[in-house]
């Protein structure tokens, strides 16, 4: 017999399958996902790589292969499953497959386990109070401390005994020998979820939700695993529905996955989960132990939890008999993965439930357009909650034309109607938040009379303005002294207009001094727990507003919050991004629903420059088809996706004309290789076109077929193998971008 072997190098040359013969002592014990050491390349050097098939013939001759050596011991399987999951995503998105393996293996090392020690009396109550006399006759004091306890316990925690009891090793030693007590150890999970609370009682379903439960359970009854999205407004009890169909696939004995933006991933969410689930819950994110997730995965592994809670990494969560993934706020950009392969967590995620033979479910209060489309081709089920659970009314919406104020001479960053709103909200001790749609203090600096912009000189970004008078580069960490003149005309009238929550932190201090305001921004929430310190502190009413950028918007219930002032709602609008008008209706709607999430109803103020955009208007209606309508028009007539499909080559560089060369055969190649139903546009300078001193060119292929930019993506990569020249570059694949770069 013979095993495939993925070595453990990341490299294109070594990116394919390497044949060893398995030795005897391993016949049997070896299965595709193993982590095995092989010997590998010139020297033998001991190598890792995984096992990812079996063949009982030689593909070389018999001389040419290498034994395996032996398994590794501390190396994690990685399930059949997804080892198949693995091949898929490399096919689908680039990259080598150890780089593919690797992602879908999220902990890589096996941990320490934690073991709990406990002494155990042997010794029957009246031998043991005869130990208890001897000890003291002898004035042995510890071990007498030690017997009396374990007579009144005749199991102790042993970190209890040496730490309460202080007694020290040598003495439990003694008593072990003595045959007075015995140690014994079992394994214990870390456990990042501790709760004490009461699990909850049953809530009687909206005829909405109900009607979401029974088509999913119907459905699953009959085995037909498919992909529903849920389209519900915030509000409207999406987070219900899911544990409810989670219940359904956990009295059937089967696991559940819920993916949650890391950001939204907070205790309030797990508690919910909880709650209904006691402690077959678990949850995965980046800030827990390599110990913590260990155990989760083991816990997962072993059967012990139903529902796994976590971000986009937690997909690959290694369940016995997975029944359903669920993804929420499915819109979010934090599912699509940066590094290589850059998988998008939906679409890896519906080829997983193929492969489990599960369902998915999706859900999102403002769906990408991608969902969406394929809700109206068929491909997804739609399950709509229109209306919001709790009886709460959706927010009333005031646009405020931002021209029009400052041609009526507001100068200020609050239009009339949010000054006024915010003033009253205060007299009646009511929550206010203020969103804007940026971060930093002052942006970036610009001349107000010759329009130069500070820029990085390694990067090509310009720089931010921070408080400390120094000019920083968010790409490269650059620093340099603000400006006082224009280095270009030397005109006086440089610096920052923009405002930055710093600013208006500061703004409001000055137009409502008593207001208590809290502020959360990368700045304020950069140190540990900065960002839970401030929720808690807010959702305990312990400040009157609220100011932040992107990140408040993201889930949290603020039931005291009846006003959301919406500060420069177009910034997100004039990014030469496709994906600009999605992602501002997105923010919008997403800000508005924060708004009246209790009792009182809510009112929303947007600002804006341009109110006769689509985004502006159908987000102030909170009209998502309308939206949708407007935009999927728009991607159709360009051409963007989901319409047809775009794939961005990354190529990166130290020298400008080299690369600029580069692109080009590469260009060449794809044209010729690609057909006529392939455009092709580029080779260009991204918007930043070069970061740390490494030149960028990207090229961009848009076809309507999905298969058809894979098979161009694999000849290019074979051309890429093939040809030296390549060799100095990096080149990175990216199917559908979420940004453009
Ligand atoms: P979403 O996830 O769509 O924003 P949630 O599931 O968080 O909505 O529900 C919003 C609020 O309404 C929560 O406080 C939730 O407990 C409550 N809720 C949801 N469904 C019901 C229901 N059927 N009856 C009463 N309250 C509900
Ligand atoms: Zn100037
Ligand atoms: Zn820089």
């Amino acid at each position: 017999m013979y095993a495939d072997i993925i070595i453990d190098i990341t490299h294109e040359k070594l990116d394919k399958i390497f044949q060893y013969r398995i030795p005897e002592f391993l016949e049997g014990e070896l299965e595709i996902g193993m982590e095995v050491i092989v010997p590998f390349g010139r020297g033998s050097r001991e190598t890792r790589g995984y096992v990812v098939g079996f063949s009982k013939q030689a593909d070389y001759a018999e001389d040419k292969i290498k034994e395996i050596f032996r398994r590794a011991e501390d190396g994690m399987a990685i399930e059949a499953k997804l080892v198949k999951l693995a091949a898929w995503m490399r096919e689908s998105y680039g990259g080598t497959m150890i780089q593919a393996l690797k992602t879908v293996l999220p902990i890589k090392r096996r941990e320490r386990e934690q073991q709990k020690r406990k002494l155990v009396c042997l010794l029957e109550e009246t031998k043991g109070r005869e130990r208890l006399e001897f000890y003291l006759s002898k004035n042995q004091k510890a071990r007498a401390r030690l017997m009396a306890a374990l007579l009144d316990e005749r199991e102790l925690d042993y970190g209890l005994v040496t730490k309460k009891l202080h007694i020290t090793a040598d003495v439990v030693r003694a008593l072990q020998e003595q045959g007075v007590l015995a140690v014994e150890s079992e394994r214990v999970y870390r456990n990042p979820v501790i709760v004490q609370e009461e699990r909850s009682g049953e809530i009687s379903y909206t005829p909405q939700q109900q009607e979401a439960i029974r088509i999913f359970a119907e459905d699953y009854g009959q085995e037909q695993y498919q992909t529903y999205l849920i389209h519900g407004i915030t509000g409207s009890g999406k987070t219900e529905v899911y544990m409810e169909m989670i219940r359904n696939v956990a009295a059937k004995g089967r696991q559940a996955i819920v993916l949650i933006p890391e950001i939204a991933l907070t205790y309030q969410t797990v508690m919910r989960f909880y709650r209904k689930f006691g402690d077959r819950v678990s949850i995965m994110n980046s800030r827990m132990s390599a110990g913590e997730r260990y155990d989760q995965m083991q816990r997962a592994a072993g059967g012990e939890i139903d529902v796994m809670i976590g971000p986009r990494s937690a997909l690959f969560t290694p369940f016995p008999n997975l029944g359903l993934i669920v993804i929420d706020e499915e819109h979010e950009n934090s599912y699509k993965s940066e590094q290589v392969p850059r998988y998008h967590a939906r679409e890896t995620a519906a080829v997983r439930a193929e492969l489990e033979h599960a369902s998915l479910v999706l859900g999102s209060a403002t769906p990408s357009l991608e969902s969406y489309y394929r809700c109206q081709t068929g491909e997804y089920r739609l399950l709509e909650l229109t209306r919001r659970a709790g009886r709460q009314p959706l927010p009333a919406v005031y646009t405020a034309d931002m021209r029009q104020e400052l041609a009526g001479g507001n100068r200020s960053i609050f239009s009339d109607i949010l000054h006024d709103k915010l003033k009253e909200r205060l007299e009646r001790k009511e929550q206010s938040m203020l969103f804007l749609n940026r971060r930093g203090y002052a942006g970036f600096i610009s001349c107000r009379s010759c329009g130069y912009v500070v820029r990085c000189p390694h990067c090509d970004v310009s720089l931010s303005a921070h408080n400390n008078g120094k000019l920083i580069c968010h790409y490269c960490g650059h620093e340099e002294r603000n400006v006082q003149v224009c280095p270009s005309c030397g005109s006086k009238h440089i610096g920052g207009f923009k405002a930055g929550t710093q600013q208006i932190e500061e703004l409001v201090k000055r137009e409502f001094p008593s207001a208590a305001v809290l502020r959360m921004d990368l700045d304020t929430t950069r140190k540990k727990d900065g960002y839970e310190k401030i929720l808690s502190a807010f959702a305990h009413e312990e400040a009157d507003i609220l100011i932040g950028t992107q990140m408040i918007v993201k889930g949290h219930d603020f039931p005291g919050v009846t006003l959301v002032g919406i500060l420069a709602a177009d910034m997100s609008l004039y990014s030469s991004d496709y994906r600009a008008g999605e992602r501002t209706f997105q923010l919008l709607v997403q800000a508005a629903g924060r708004a009246g999430r209790g009792r009182k109803g809510g009112e929303v103020v947007i600002q804006t420059y341009s109110p006769e955009h689509y985004s502006i208007q159908t987000a102030a209606r909170q009209d998502y088809t309308a939206f949708y309508n407007e935009e999927i028009a728009f991607r159709k007539l360009m051409g963007y996706p989901p319409a047809e499909n775009l794939l961005a080559v990354l190529m990166t560089g130290k020298e400008e004309e080299y690369l600029e060369m580069a692109a080009g055969y590469l260009k060449a190649y794809a044209v010729r290789m690609a057909g006529e139903t392939v455009g092709i546009i580029g080779p260009a300078s991204p918007y930043v076109g070069k970061v740390s001193d490494v030149y960028r060119k990207i090229l961009y292929l848009k076809c309507p077929k999905y298969g058809m930019l894979i098979k161009v993506k694999n000849y290019l990569e074979q051309y890429i193998q093939i040809n030296p020249g390549f060799q100095t570059l990096k080149i990175q694949f990216d199917f559908n971008p979420m940004n453009i770069f």
